[in-house]
């Protein structure tokens, strides 16, 4: 299978530069996948699993919390806001963080932001949580 530059990366560094088949992922438009050819394009990351298959076969799979992604001249660049491989996730902490924002809602008495924030932290250990089942 054809493969295409790939790098992946947050404000804290690099986290992947290689060749891949295929890097899928959550967009703020809904999923999608990257392969050899794409043509340029450029989007805002949503919330939701991603999912990476490197030239070799191997595939592995990561939370990804927001970012940009574009593709220019064959070259994909994933930039994430937090991007955290599935073994390097907390599965304790994220069903805390889930425990707590679930509480936090049913409690109400949030005002639109409180609620928002509270959506949003939830959102974030659900991703964590299906990423590391
Ligand atoms: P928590 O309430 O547990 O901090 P959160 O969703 O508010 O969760 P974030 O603000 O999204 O956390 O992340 C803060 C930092 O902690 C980031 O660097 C993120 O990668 C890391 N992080 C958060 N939750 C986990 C987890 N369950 N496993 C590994 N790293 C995590």
């Amino acid at each position: 299978m054809k493969t295409f530059p790939l790098r992946i990366g947050t404000p804290d560094g690099l986290l992947f530069e290689g060749e891949a088949e295929r890097i899928v992922c959550r967009t703020i438009t809904g999923d999608l996948a990257v392969l050899a050819g794409h043509c340029n394009f450029c989007t805002a990351l949503g919330m939701g699993e991603a999912h990476l298959v490197t030239a070799d076969g191997t595939v592995r799979s990561a939370a990804c919390i927001g970012g940009m992604l574009s593709v220019m001249d064959g070259t994909c660049r994933l930039l994430a806001t937090t991007w955290e491989w599935e073994e390097d996730i907390d599965t304790e902490r994220a069903q805390l963080a889930k425990q707590r924002a679930e509480e936090m809602i049913a409690k109400g008495g949030l005002d639109d932001r409180a609620y928002k924030r509270a959506q949003a932290r939830l959102h974030r250990a659900l991703v964590r949580l299906s990423v590391s089942k």
